[in-house]
């Protein structure tokens, strides 16, 4: 097909859709590691994670092999609500940027939660629903995942507890009062309204919070509470599973109008967006069917892929949570308070984890005040305010088009948009004003968190 044939913005049908979604660990010859019980150093089977987590979410944790799993009915009756989100062609930055490069981004802000995070928080509400349950606590940073989980619990008719990092609650008092609109109760955390709260208030007087006090707050609620499961947004094998529906439709958009990405570029936090955008991409270069270069774009303040260590740690402060075998900046690493706080997580999915590892992907940092100019740029440009944490891939994908200018090579490049910054204008102001400043950890502030990782597993 002609580039001029090709729509700006394609749109799928309705119909088109994925109906089922895509397991990546199926075609990945070493599977990521498993998660180990703390209490024995053992690897974590059905029995041991049933008290935290959803029966059904378990067991997709669990499964290394099953390709496909079918997208239940009822979660696709929701997602037709948001979905399906476009594939744009950003011909106005290209032009800015003078690049013979085409790029093209899939574009997962629009709808209330203002991010990719409603395709999971909706599964994982249905399956808390489907079990009887009353209830899910969860944590939440920049308050996207909380919105989307308050969304998704007012639609499936459950509680939603959510402890949002008190610096968070405080910035955004507006993401707050959208998440108790849907019926979510909200507590800045750390608290003291679960004993590792007080225990962190009381070796941290003052402190503004992370996200892995939260996620230990949020999971002591839930094994406390009769009836009461915890989420967790990103991170986890089942997450980037159902993650995988923006990979899928961007595939299905691409095949349908001819489009083969060379590049594709992703923000990651956690892992989720990234992990379901590539994982079909990545599926055919496990395969062997395919190449694609994959780059994993983060903050230079929180830079778990690029200074990190691949090894056994809690996925939490208080270190409550089973272990993950990730790239890891130690849990009691606190990134200074940057503007990108869906990025601000000190590991990285199991999954992005192995891959990277085993060189299916290459990754970049950068500093805020570079990542904000390539928003305002793409702003300007495209029409749309991007979140912070997305213009970390906006500024990875600009960075790849000039590399095009300077060779004359008509790359395409792919990256995730995936969100809009509407609640981010205290970054957006100091931005503006000049105020904005850069922080980046020095090899002795990794050193001394990495030394705090636990042993186990790792030797
Ligand atoms: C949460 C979030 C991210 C980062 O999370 P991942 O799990 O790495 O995808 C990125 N962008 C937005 C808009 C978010 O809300």
């Amino acid at each position: 097909m002609t580039d001029r044939k090709i729509p700006t913005k394609i749109y799928l049908e309705e119909s088109e859709i994925p109906r089922q979604w895509y397991n990546v660990r199926a075609d990945m010859k070493t599977k990521p590691a498993p998660l180990l019980n703390p209490a024995t150093g053992r690897p974590c089977g059905f029995d041991d994670l049933t008290p935290v987590f959803c029966d059904d979410l378990v067991r997709q944790e669990l499964d290394n092999d099953t390709a496909w799993f079918d997208i239940p009915q009822e979660i696709q009756d929701y997602y037709v609500q948001f979905r399906p989100s476009p594939l744009i062609r950003a011909r106005q930055l290209e032009k800015a940027l003078g690049t013979p490069a085409k790029i093209y981004f899939k574009f997962e802000g629009n709808n209330t939660s203002g991010s990719h995070k409603l395709n999971s928080a909706s599964a994982q509400a249905y399956y808390a629903k489907k079990q009887g349950l009353k209830g899910v606590t969860t944590e939440t940073g920049a308050g996207q995942w909380g919105t989307a989980l308050a969304m998704s619990c007012a639609f499936f008719g459950l509680d939603c507890k959510v402890f949002m990092v008190k610096v968070s609650y405080e910035q955004k008092p507006f993401r707050r009062e959208v998440m108790r609109t849907y019926g979510a109760d909200v507590t800045p955390s750390p608290s003291n309204t679960t004993n590792v709260g007080r225990q962190i208030l009381a070796e941290h007087p003052g402190t503004t919070g992370s996200l892995g006090c939260a996620i230990s707050e949020a999971v002591e609620y839930a094994v406390s509470h009769e009836g009461y499961r915890y989420v967790l947004g990103s991170v986890l094998n089942q997450v980037l599973l159902h993650q995988s529906v923006i990979g899928l439709e961007t595939k299905i958009a691409c095949d349908k109008y001819g489009i083969e990405p060379d590049i594709i570029v992703g923000c990651a936090g956690g892992g989720s967006n990234l992990g379901g955008l590539i994982s079909p991409f990545m599926g055919e270069k496990l395969r062997g069917e395919k190449d694609y270069r994959i780059i994993a774009v983060e903050p230079a303040s929180c830079p778990s892929l690029t200074r990190g260590t691949f090894a056994y740690d809690f996925c939490d402060t208080g270190r409550v949570t089973p272990l993950a075998k990730m790239y890891t900046l130690g849990a009691d690493f606190i990134p200074s308070p940057n503007h990108a706080g869906g990025l601000r997580f000190h590991g990285m999915s199991p999954i992005l984890s192995q891959l990277y590892h085993d060189g299916y992907m290459e990754a970049v940092a950068y500093e805020q005040t570079q990542v904000f100019e390539a928003a305002t740029l793409f702003a300007r440009t495209e029409g749309i305010l991007p979140a912070p944490e997305s213009s970390h891939a906006i500024l990875g994908a600009i960075r790849e088009a000039e590399k095009c200018r300077e060779t004359g090579e008509e790359k395409t490049i792919l990256f995730g948009l995936t969100g809009t910054g509407y609640f981010d204008l205290v970054a957006y102001q100091s931005f503006n004003d000049g105020t904005l400043t850069d922080s980046i950890p020095t090899d002795a502030d990794l050193a001394a968190s990495f030394a705090k990782i636990p042993p186990m597993g790792n030797n």
